[in-house]
């Protein structure tokens, strides 16, 4: 399995250094593209030589296999050109931080990026995700989304069905989101304050200190994961290195050496805990590498 020389490509990267976690195994590949045709390249390449590949952004929704990943990772973390605006339109490269892209905005007097602002991933793991936070979410400003998919790069218009909760029609595999065109509106003043204030909120609540992934599980319809598992009396337990944070029982976070197996030892108590105790079934939101 040899790579092209013209990919400026690392080997054995350990999938700990890639992923807000710190979990994981070698990476036989690891290339962060330099352009979006270097990503077609890389994944018809691969393909052709039937190499496992999968795409990380940030890495901060991830929970990544002990054993590494044998195949190539394509980390799109990084923007591969500056947003451009246009009155109260923004399109961004989905290797930009949202974190930036929504401090940016609000700099510029538009709304509606305010709340997603300390979400620390990119913008395509935002758009593959629809991630939100305090009433925001990525789906009530993403109108056109270019993307990668079946060797074809285009933009298309994103359609309602496309986006739920935490789920997305442009995620990988099947699709790479390149860039992302949002509609946003003239800020009405309350921007920098909500932005602030949402901020403030995640430090206060959340155990920023240590490695996670963020909310572990999805929101069960009706409840809130973390107030469950609280009820349970599961704060502060752990698995090894993983444990239920006692800041906020919705994150598991790493204490310090753990492993994957830890991690999912520790999530398949907590949902088997939870379900006796409340009926309730958890869903985890992190992605498996
Ligand atoms: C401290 C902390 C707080 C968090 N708070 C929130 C929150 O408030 N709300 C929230 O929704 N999430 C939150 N998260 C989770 C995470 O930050 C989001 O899901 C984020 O959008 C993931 O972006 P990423 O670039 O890190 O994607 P990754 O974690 O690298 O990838 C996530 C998934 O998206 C896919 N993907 C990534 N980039 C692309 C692309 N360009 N095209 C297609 N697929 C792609 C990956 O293959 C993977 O399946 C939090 C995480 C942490 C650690």
């Amino acid at each position: 399995m040899e790579m092209p020389e013209s990919f400026r490509f690392e080997t054995n990267i350990p999938l700990a250094e890639l992923t807000s976690f710190r979990v994981g195994g070698p990476a036989r590949f690891v290339l962060r593209p330099q352009s979006y045709e270097e990503i077609r390249q890389a994944i018809e390449y691969a393909a052709s030589v039937e190499m496992p590949v999968t795409l990380l952004g940030k890495g901060t929704n991830i929970l990544a296999a002990d054993s590494g990943f044998d195949g190539l990772v394509i980390r799109f973390d990084t923007p591969l050109h500056e947003p451009v605006f246009d009155g109260t339109k923004v399109i961004a490269c989905c290797g930009t931080s949202l974190t930036q892209l929504s401090r940016e905005t609000v700099k510029r007097g538009l709304s509606g990026m305010e709340r997603l602002c300390g979400i620390p991933g990119t913008v395509g793991g935002a758009c593959a995700m629809n991630a939100g936070a305090y009433g925001g979410e990525i789906k009530q400003i993403l109108k056109r989304i270019r993307v990668l998919r079946n060797g074809r790069d285009e933009w298309i218009d994103v359609k309602d069905e496309d986006l739920g909760y935490r789920r997305s029609a442009f995620t990988f595999p099947g699709t790479v989101a390149l860039e992302a065109e949002f509609e946003l509106a003239q800020d009405d003043g309350t921007a920098t304050e909500t932005m602030q204030s949402c901020m403030e909120k995640r430090r206060a609540k959340q155990p920023l200190e240590l490695p996670s992934a963020g909310s572990t599980f999805k929101r069960p319809e009706g409840y809130f994961a973390g107030a469950l598992i609280e009820q349970c009396g599961l704060k502060g337990y752990s698995v090894g290195g993983a444990q239920v944070s006692p800041k906020h029982a919705g994150f598991i976070v790493n204490t310090g050496g753990a492993t994957e197996n830890d991690i999912t030892a520790l999530i398949e108590h907590v949902r088997a805990v939870v379900k006796e105790r409340t009926g309730v079934t958890l869903e985890p939101e992190v992605k498996r590498i």
